[in-house]
């Protein structure tokens, strides 16, 4: 990719973050991390670039879907690609998130031998809407 990809990654737990950061960082992809809903606020106040949100659907004082809907509502971001980060169990969770406008989700706990793949094939979807 001629181009590093930039991933925001909303994930309010360390280890979590940890993982993934490491995974992205090690694959040339540019972090921004949002711990809550002010840091995503934040974010999404200042522009950010942005090719892909890696959204958990847990976060303190908000949720996923509060955060997605706000992701969506804004211009400049309408367009990015959001996959929900959920656990294995919550099949639920996996459909209110695909209607509410999610391209798809990755399990947690993350696999590190598929993770980057799957993240690769959800950034070649925006890729295609926005270019
Ligand atoms: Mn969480």
């Amino acid at each position: 990719m001629a181009d590093v990809p930039h991933v925001w990654v909303v994930e309010d737990n360390d280890q979590n973050f940890d993982l993934v950061d490491f995974l992205l960082g090690d694959a040339g992809i540019e972090v921004s991390r949002a711990a809550d809903k002010a840091g995503f606020e934040r974010l999404l106040a200042r522009g950010a670039r942005a090719d892909l949100v890696l959204l958990d659907i847990n976060v303190p004082g908000t949720s996923g879907l509060e955060l997605l809907a706000a992701l969506k509502g804004d211009p400049r971001h309408a367009a990015v690609p959001a996959v929900a980060l959920t656990a294995h169990a919550m099949l639920g969770d996996r459909e209110r998130f695909l209607a509410a406008g999610c391209v798809g989700y990755i399990a947690k706990p993350i696999e590190t031998g598929t993770f980057i793949d799957q993240v690769r094939g959800f950034l070649g979807r925006g890729g295609e809407e926005s270019r």
